[in-house]
């Protein structure tokens, strides 16, 4: 419904660049796109249906090339400088933010999220983590002395944050001086071959980054083949456990960045307005398709059901809508498995005993829209406050004294996040330090900055993205036959804002 105020995003220069590709796509390779031959799948606009193109899919064959094309570009990248590699990371952030406003509008229109979101979230965090690690590229020498880069990284992404997620493997992998074979999720391929393109006008040597296409099969030829020398993963615990698995018998490199059901801790001394809104940002943001969503809502019992209310007034304001829309809050779920898990889940955890509401909010009349729900009376054992989500479903749950609510927060196998809501510091910081999660925020939520590491803890994953410590998964010490002598490469084409001078910024 488009109902709520501004007129809906323009989504015409998506159609036409879509058009222009002949809404058909190949896999990027050698820096190059091939001919979509062979099988193939389609991917869908989640608010309507609507087949927004056809995408190639790669079988061990094309991951092989891909690997291939990697492996020839790895040594004069490696060999460049890190200031050298660092003006390609530049040259990308500035085309992303050139690009912004399409590159929003594509990944709503692919994903189903809100374009607020898109536009004013995650599109700016991904240039920021491009210019960021081109801040890391410059430096590497001084801070990573006796480092060098893996060599070739395999890298899969998940579907919730295509953009974001595919910024935080490419930035800081080729920053760090490695070439890249990339999978974006199947739901959402369209953004990552988006950046391809843009790899491909800022002139980024051939081979050094390739884009391929496909399911999780495609993901495991990638985790199997025997020439990547490590692999960075973005998606469910389970498939992390395969993946696991699998390198267990090699010699590759891995980090896990997995799911989580993350604990957001209310004491009764809280400024509940602002707990309220930050729930609003911590489970109905993104739809809750969010690996750190505060999903779990723990309250101390003396003011649960004062902030029960007011989270059931704040909820019938969540406006649910066409993502496209500029002021809806609650866009589309990404596929009809995502939504019909949320959906039997939500009915599990009634069937458990917990008490189900949703808001009278007006609901689009077709795509996969799920309204915000809130359940409450949820027994810690259950499968709805033991199992992660993935959707706008928030799960409650109260407790009486600080250690209770520690229980309660690590009672679960997952540590990826949490949050502590509490206007006595010295009762949140205590309390935040007993949590098993790799970051907590306290009177916050969903804080994100390129600077600081994020991860998890148990099974959570392992390893860090972002910052100093996001550096090191993709180095290793020196080994002195590495150091090969450094061959030119064609510089890269910036596009540089008007009147920009040069020689005058540098000095
Ligand atoms: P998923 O594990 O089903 O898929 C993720 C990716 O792995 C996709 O690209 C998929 O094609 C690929 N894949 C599937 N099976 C594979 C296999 N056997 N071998 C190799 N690759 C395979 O997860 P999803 O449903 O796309 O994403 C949701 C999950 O991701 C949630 O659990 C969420 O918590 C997690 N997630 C974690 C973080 C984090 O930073 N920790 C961030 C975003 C999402």
């Amino acid at each position: 419904s488009m109902e709520y105020g501004p007129a809906p995003e323009d989504a015409s220069e998506v159609n036409k660049w879509l058009d222009a590709h002949k809404r058909s796509f190949g896999h990027y390779i050698d820096g190059a796109w091939t001919q979509v031959s062979g099988s193939s799948f389609e991917t869908r606009n989640p608010a309507t249906g609507e087949v927004l193109a056809k995408i190639a899919t790669a079988d061990a064959s094309d991951v092989d090339r891909a690997v291939k094309a990697a492996r020839a570009a790895l040594p004069a990248w490696q060999a460049l400088t890190g200031h050298q590699r660092a003006r390609y990371l530049y040259a990308f952030a500035r085309q992303v933010q050139k690009h912004a406003r399409r590159l929003a509008v594509l990944e709503t229109l692919d994903n189903g999220k809100s374009i607020r979101e898109s536009r004013d979230i995650d599109i700016p965090l991904v240039a920021r983590h491009f210019y960021h690690h081109a801040g890391w590229a410059q430096l590497l020498d001084e801070e990573f002395p006796g480092y060098t880069s893996v060599g070739v990284v395999g890298q899969i992404i998940p579907w919730n944050f295509p953009l974001l997620m595919f910024a935080w493997k490419v930035a800081p992998a080729l920053a760090a001086g490695n070439t890249v074979v990339i999978k974006p999720a199947e739901f959402t391929p369209l953004s990552a071959l988006a950046l391809a393109e843009i790899a491909q006008e800022i002139g980024l040597p051939k081979g050094v980054l390739n884009v391929i296409n496909g399911d999780g099969k495609t993901g495991a030829a990638i985790v199997e083949h025997t020439d990547i020398d490590k692999i960075a993963f973005t998606g469910s615990t389970e498939v992390g456990r395969i993946i696991r698995k699998a390198t267990a018998k090699t010699s590759k490199k891995l980090s896990l960045e997995l799911g989580g059901k993350s604990p957001f801790i209310v004491f009764d001394d809280a400024d509940l307005d602002s707990t309220v809104e930050g729930l609003v940002d911590g489970i109905w943001f993104n739809q809750g398709q969010v690996c750190c969503a505060g999903s779990r809502l723990l309250v101390q019992e003396r003011v649960a059901e004062k902030l029960y209310d007011k989270i059931r007034s704040r909820m019938e304001t969540l406006r649910v809508g066409s993502p496209l829309d500029k002021a809806i809050d609650i866009g589309a779920i990404v596929d009809q498995i995502q939504y019909d898990r949320i959906k039997g889940l939500v009915e599990t955890g009634v069937k458990e005993g917990a008490t189900c509401w949703q808001p009278e909010v007006t609901m689009p009349e077709k795509g996969l829209f799920f309204k915000p729900t809130l359940l409450t009376n949820v027994h810690p054992a259950s499968t709805v406050a033991q199992e992660e989500i993935f959707g706008p479903v928030l799960v409650s749950m109260t407790f009486r004294t600080p250690a209770e609510a520690v229980e309660l927060a690590n009672n679960t196998t997952y540590g990826l996040a949490a949050c502590v809501w509490s206007e006595n510091i010295n009762v949140a910081l205590d309390v935040a330090a007993q949590v098993k999660a790799g970051v907590v925020w306290v009177n916050a939520t969903n804080l994100f900055d390129a600077a600081c590491g994020f991860g998890g803890y148990r099974e959570s994953g392992y390893g860090r993205e972002g910052g100093k410590e996001g550096m090191y998964e993709y180095l290793v010490p020196v080994h002195a036959e590495r150091k090969t002598a450094a061959k030119t490469l064609p510089e890269p084409v910036i596009d540089q804002p008007e009147g920009f001078d040069e020689e005058r910024s540098a000095a």
